[in-house]
């Protein structure tokens, strides 16, 4: 069993009840159990600003899956769930990506671990260190709490959702 930490981001539709609907789709996969999540936080669009507010949380999962089964499930969960893939870094109704993989380093054709823009992305570091403010990035040899203080907030907001 392997713990990895999955990204989850939503900019359409019930964007809040989109990422938790994602999370029960990982609950209920026979080789994923979801361990933990993270708050859900209202976060500014980074890269392509001309987009909408995104939803974001983390959730820690355990599975047995290999690395590209794990990336399988989780883009079988995301055309389930009706995403469509038009431009790069467009509007999404569910984004799901592989942020860790316990320590294991992995660059193959179409699959990078740990992810390649996890330091650079508050919407990635808010989360991952309200879960795990000691894990160690096992390529930059950094935790989450400092990875979080040496990442730019210029044009990167990110505020816990309020719900109800
Ligand atoms: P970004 O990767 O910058 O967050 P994105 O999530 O918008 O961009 P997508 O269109 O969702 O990009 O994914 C494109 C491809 O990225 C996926 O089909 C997958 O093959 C590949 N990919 C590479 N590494 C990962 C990873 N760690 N997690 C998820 N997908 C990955
Ligand atoms: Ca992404
Ligand atoms: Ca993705």
């Amino acid at each position: 069993m392997v713990t990895a930490y999955i990204g989850v981001g939503s900019n359409l539709g019930n964007k809040a009840q989109n990422c938790l609907k994602a999370l029960e789709h990982m609950a209920q996969g026979s080789h994923t159990s979801v361990e933990a999540r993270s708050s859900l936080y209202r976060t500014e669009p980074v890269g392509n600003k001309d987009q909408d507010w995104f939803v974001n949380c983390v959730a820690k999962i355990k599975t047995p899956l290999a690395p590209r089964e794990l990336l399988s499930f989780l883009l079988a969960i995301e055309r389930a769930m009706g995403r469509e893939r038009k431009e790069k870094w467009g509007p999404r109704v569910i984004d799901l990506d592989i942020l860790f993989y316990g320590d294991m380093v992995v660059e193959q054709e179409g699959l990078t671990i740990p992810h390649p823009l996890i330091q650079e992305r508050r919407f990635v570091l808010v989360p991952m260190a309200e879960l795990a403010p000691n894990f160690l990035h096992p390529v930059l040899g950094k935790n989450m709490a400092q990875l979080l203080a040496l990442c730019p907030s210029e044009g990167q907001e990110v505020r816990p959702l309020e719900m109800g």
